[in-house]
């Protein structure tokens, strides 16, 4: 057997089943992992395509209950993407000494799924990361986790979770608690890496942090970024660049994430998250600049956390049928677009500045340039003025 799936997303679930250990992962020459069959140690038992979740029909349920969420704690919403759900979930399932499993930086701007036991280290698993994080061996030690009774709060890309959901198989899965984030689709680490490089070429020194979901201007699509050069570390914040409008515009994902089969209303994960997008024409009273997030809860199970839910954060009902006005991934995948086509045969054939500043070149946004190269005191300066004018 040499493949196992026409669109793989790279979960691992094959790799981590086969029960002769003749499945890796590589790098496929744009930068996604994928299995390899080692054929001379394959028994072609067929187990890696059975379970694949790609091969398979999920089971997949409508939401049973739809809400508008934001934490209560304002250190926790600042950190988090929107909402902050998925933070106060986490220090729940700390709390009853249980685990948290979700997409973290590592070494060299690598993304990859870690465990958390710690609530020191739950900040690594806040906000979005905008590339495919790599599952790494969590599988097999959420396995070992749930077999010796502890809890599990496991969150990835619906892809990830339906990957774990079908690794577990028949399992007591009573301790675990999935949720998926509602996705548009992911990059390739490669890309990200070379991003990366780009930036520290341009900028002069060595990316110390970096967040795609800055929350000093407010919730939106800001990122920031931390260098150190020589002399000192400067703070950039910016709300385009090329990386993330080609990300939004949907040119650099994996393959499957245009045939994603989790693109719909009914949902993989017990809990479902995502930005409630336009909640400041659906209920403007409830908007914040702090971020809202939008939770489904799609099985009995997570019905069942209601009323802690309740206690965490402030709370509205709603409807999938607003959810949706602003979400396109609930409805169906990304639409692929033509620049796909070439996107990564150019990543690997040009030098990384020409690709960056001329194959990911972008309609220019003259106030958002403008914006991005005031100093923060500036900035600052300019929010409180325009707040005061409208409240006037
Ligand atoms: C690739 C990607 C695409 C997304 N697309 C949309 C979208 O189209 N519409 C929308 O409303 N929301 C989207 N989101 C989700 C959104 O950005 C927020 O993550 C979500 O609203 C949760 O916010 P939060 O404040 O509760 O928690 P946060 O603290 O922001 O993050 C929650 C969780 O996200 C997980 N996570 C972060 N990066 C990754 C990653 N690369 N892979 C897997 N898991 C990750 C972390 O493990 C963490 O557990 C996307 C997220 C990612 C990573």
């Amino acid at each position: 057997m040499n493949q196992i799936t026409e669109f793989c997303t790279g979960c691992r679930t094959c790799e981590q089943l086969c029960p002769k250990s003749c499945i890796t992962m590589e790098y496929s020459s744009e930068g996604f992992i994928e299995p390899r069959i080692d054929v001379l140690k394959c028994v072609d038992c067929g187990l890696c395509q059975k379970k694949c979740p790609q091969n398979i029909s999920n089971q997949l349920s409508l939401p049973k209950g739809i809400y508008a969420v934001r934490n209560k704690n304002d250190n926790e919403i600042l950190r988090s993407a929107s909402g902050g759900v998925f933070v106060a979930l986490a220090k729940y399932f700390l709390e009853q000494g249980g685990a948290c499993v979700g997409a973290a930086y590592m070494d060299n701007w690598n993304v990859g799924h870690i465990i958390v036991k710690d609530e020191k280290d739950l900040p690594r698993l806040q906000s979005s990361k905008y590339v495919q994080s790599d599952t790494m061996q969590t599988y097999t030690e959420v396995q070992k986790l749930l077999k010796n009774g502890i809890k599990v709060l496991f969150s990835g890309t619906p892809c990830q979770v339906a990957g774990l959901k079908s690794f577990l198989g028949n399992a007591d899965t009573t301790n675990l608690l999935t949720i998926d984030l509602i996705c548009h689709g992911v990059p390739s680490i490669k890309l990200f890496k070379s991003y990366m490089t780009w930036l520290e070429k341009k900028m002069g020194g060595c990316i110390i942090s970096f967040n795609f979901r800055d929350k000093s201007a407010g919730w939106g699509l800001n990122y920031r970024i931390k260098i150190k050069t020589r002399t000192k570390t400067k703070t950039k914040s910016c709300v385009i660049d090329p990386y993330y409008y080609h990300f939004l515009q949907g040119n650099t994902y994996r393959e499957c994430c245009y045939r994603c089969k989790y693109c719909k209303a009914q949902r993989i994960g017990d809990m479902t998250i995502g930005d409630y997008w336009g909640i400041e024409e659906i209920m403007p009273e409830f908007f914040s600049k702090k971020g809202i997030s939008c939770l489904l809860l799609n099985s009995e199970k997570a019905m069942s956390y209601i009323s802690l839910i309740q206690s965490f954060f402030y709370i509205r009902s709603s409807t999938l049928t607003d959810v949706m006005k602003h979400q396109h991934n609930l409805l169906a995948p990304t639409p692929r677009p033509q620049l796909r086509d070439t996107v990564y045969q150019s990543l690997n054939n040009e030098d990384v500045n020409y690709f960056f500043k001329e194959v990911l070149g972008y309609p220019p946004n003259c106030k958002a340039e403008f914006l991005s190269m005031l100093p923060e005191w500036i900035k600052n300066q300019l929010r409180r003025i325009l707040f005061r004018l409208k409240n006037r």
